[in-house]
């Protein structure tokens, strides 16, 4: 029997959504996702890619302008995306954000930045935090890499094994992810 563990807190839970939607991601540069959070609740989110409709990076390569992908970023696309507006929220970015994307986040009236793991490559890292301690805006890198957001999907997967969650009662085999999808039982998983 696996120990319930404690529901993930509001800032994990927005954390671990802004890597769900990295998944969607078709540009293998950074496959990054964005969620913006206020009071609490979702407002926003996106993740990196051309505009929809025009062949994606997986489908025709990457096209690059000085060495940088001109996909749209998460965070721009979680802004057109947004039901509401960002003054007072926090956004949750999977990588380093770029220069860019923190000078709209700051003019959008964004408070609080919280990016997971790190992005080497990212436009004008150097200058992102001189620019949001002048704003006065906490950034906040959680991780260095992708061990804490693997640390929540692990505590939501072993939370819903307990009674009443949706992966309850399914046999340990299951949850071996190293195993070779052959050797799991196909009626169950
Ligand atoms: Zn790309
Ligand atoms: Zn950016």
């Amino acid at each position: 029997m696996v120990e319930r563990p404690s529901k993930l807190s509001k800032n994990e839970f927005f954390d671990l959504l802004a890597a769900l939607f990295s998944s969607l991601s078709s540009c293998f540069r950074l496959m990054t996702g964005t969620v913006f959070s206020k009071n609490k609740r979702i407002v926003a989110a996106g993740y990196n890619g051309p505009p929809a409709g025009i062949p994606n990076c997986e489908e025709v390569g990457h096209r690059m302008i000085d060495g940088h992908c001109i996909t749209i970023h998460g965070e721009k696309n979680a802004e057109m995306n947004a039901l509401t507006d960002l003054n007072g929220g926090t956004s949750h970015t999977i990588g380093t954000p770029c220069i860019d994307c923190v000078n709209t986040l700051l003019q959008a009236g964004i408070t609080r930045i919280r990016y997971i793991g790190s992005y080497n490559n990212s436009k004008g890292k150097e200058y992102i935090e001189e620019l949001c301690c002048l704003k006065g805006v906490p950034i906040i890198q959680v991780g260095t890499d992708g061990s804490y957001t693997l640390g929540l999907l692990r505590r939501v997967i072993d939370r819903l094994r307990g009674e009443g969650g949706i992966f309850h009662g399914l046999p340990d085999e299951c949850f071996d992810f190293r195993q070779n999808e052959e050797n799991l039982p196909k009626q169950l998983c």
